[in-house]
């Protein structure tokens, strides 16, 4: 019996995991350290009796090559423009450097990092540069002396909550401020509590850091007394260390704006950082890789919104199907009249006609890739367990990209000839870091942000 390890991509904490393998097969998880429920799901995940292992058209199984020859040629009816390409916050680095080469390879760039729609907009908010603002690790969580917690982390990442306590109890005079409108399992620790009213958590963020002339209007909107915002950023820009943590939600009306003030917030006094826990482990490296190689793809609702004005009728989907996901979506994917989906489950689609084809993906833990967790790190993980018939993202798409053009070369598609695999082979070996320049921001969620921005601009010292 051998122990592996590696790290938990259930969401973006990453805890450290072990696999304990007997003769290559995983028999049962090690524990370098805590996990939460969801981490024992990275067990089950590898040995689920449902798992695909081959790929199917409809419901009929069918071979890789039959599955391959019938994506292109489906293909072929669609413009480069009506094509449209998701891939998932859960892939790796080079998963999704390879999403934006396939995309580049078939001419489009209807390209969108596909999760949690709060999750996406958090990131909106993260890569808008603020001076000073700067990521927190773990560590720089644990020795914080004051949190600033923006929904309920005990929930999301429940393993936090030993350190959450110890930075309680660690000192007299630590302080733990929770910004929810609900209680929680997080607001019961607080040492206070701002139950504020739904949709005034990035008001309450910008009253914090203390450059708000009205706060008065910040204590209207959140229904708290203005004294109290004062105190509580007063508390926090006194203690000699501190961590805002954001854990974005959908009942959260602006999630963008939350992340936005929060790195304002750790900004605007000396010894603070943020954070931001996402749902799916790699939605920072994720939407990074895609900004940076193909700067003008979509947001997953622009898709959405093409999907529904039937501008998109071919719908390739790594990793992610967003036809089972809420909001009748799975409504609107009726009107498409091609569908790839590389998946886990062959049921997961609620789209089963004979244009469907679904290809066996592989885990996190049956590939290797570089992710980027919450605290802006980026890990490298090796494959632990071989997948059964399944196949990476890559490696979809590389099979995906290679069409015969009968001289013996191999070409995409549409366009010229390339060879993808080479292209592919140069993704493998690059990774985006946390030095990957951000541009400035070019699309929020809805333009009320500029509002919001005004407002905020008129109502601070820096005017
Ligand atoms: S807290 Fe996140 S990373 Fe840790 S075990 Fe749970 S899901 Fe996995």
């Amino acid at each position: 019996m051998v122990t592996k390890k590696t790290k938990c991509l259930f969401c973006s904490l990453g805890c450290e995991l072990g696999l304990r393998l007997e003769r290559g097969e995983p028999m049962a998880l090690d524990y370098p350290g805590p996990l939460c429920p969801r981490g024992h799901y990275n067990l089950e995940m590898i040995n689920h009796p449902a798992r695909l292992t081959e790929p199917k058209i409809g419901n009929r199984q069918i071979s890789w090559e039959e599955a391959v020859v019938f994506t292109r040629q489906e293909l072929k009816q669609f413009e480069k423009s009506q094509v449209g390409i998701l891939i998932s916050a859960n892939s790796s680095n080079e998963e999704a450097l390879a999403a934006a080469r396939f995309a580049k390879l078939l001419g489009t760039s209807n390209l969108a990092v596909a999760g949690p729609l709060s999750d996406l907009a958090a990131y909106q908010g993260e890569k808008t540069p603020v001076a000073g603002a700067a990521l927190a690790t773990e560590d720089d969580i644990a020795s914080s002396n004051s949190l600033v917690i923006v929904g309920d982390i005990l929930t999301r990442s429940p393993v936090l909550s030993k350190i959450i306590n110890k930075v309680k109890y660690g000192q007299r005079g630590n302080s733990l401020i929770v910004i929810d409108p609900n209680r929680s399992h997080t607001s019961w620790f607080a040492t206070d509590h701002l139950a504020v009213r739904p949709g005034s958590e990035a008001l309450v963020l910008a009253s914090l850091t203390g450059k708000m002339t009205d706060v008065n209007s910040a204590a209207e909107k959140s229904g708290l007394p203005a004294a109290r915002l004062v105190a509580a950023a007063k508390v926090f820009a006194a203690a000699a260390k501190g961590t805002v943590i954001i854990v974005p939600g959908e009942h959260k009306a602006r999630n963008d704006l939350i992340v936005y003030f929060a790195k304002e917030l750790a900004a605007a006094s000396a010894n603070k950082k943020y954070v931001v826990f996402y749902q799916y482990g790699n939605t920072l490296g994720v939407n990074r890789v895609l900004d940076r190689e193909l700067p003008d793809h979509l947001l997953l609702q622009e898709m959405v919104e093409k999907i529904e004005n039937q501008s998109i009728p071919a719908l390739f989907m790594f990793g992610e199907n967003i036809s089972t996901e809420k909001n009748n979506l799975d409504k609107k994917m009726r009107l498409i009249k091609f569908v790839a989906v590389a998946g886990y489950f062959g049921r997961e689609s609620s789209v089963t006609s004979d244009t469907v084809v679904t290809f066996p993906l592989a885990s996190p833990l049956e590939k290797s890739g570089n992710y980027t967790l919450a605290s802006g790190t980026t890990v490298s993980l090796n494959e632990i367990v071989l997948p059964v018939g399944a196949k990476s993202n890559s490696e979809i798409m590389a099979l995906l990209g290679e069409v015969s053009t009968g001289d013996g070369q191999v070409g995409p598609v549409y366009g010229q000839p390339v060879n993808f695999s080479d292209q592919l082979g140069e993704s493998l070996q690059l990774a985006t870091t946390a030095s990957v320049p951000l541009e400035n921001i070019t699309h929020f969620g809805n333009n009320r942000l500029v509002k919001n921005f005004f407002w905020y601009k008129v109502n601070n010292h820096n005017g």
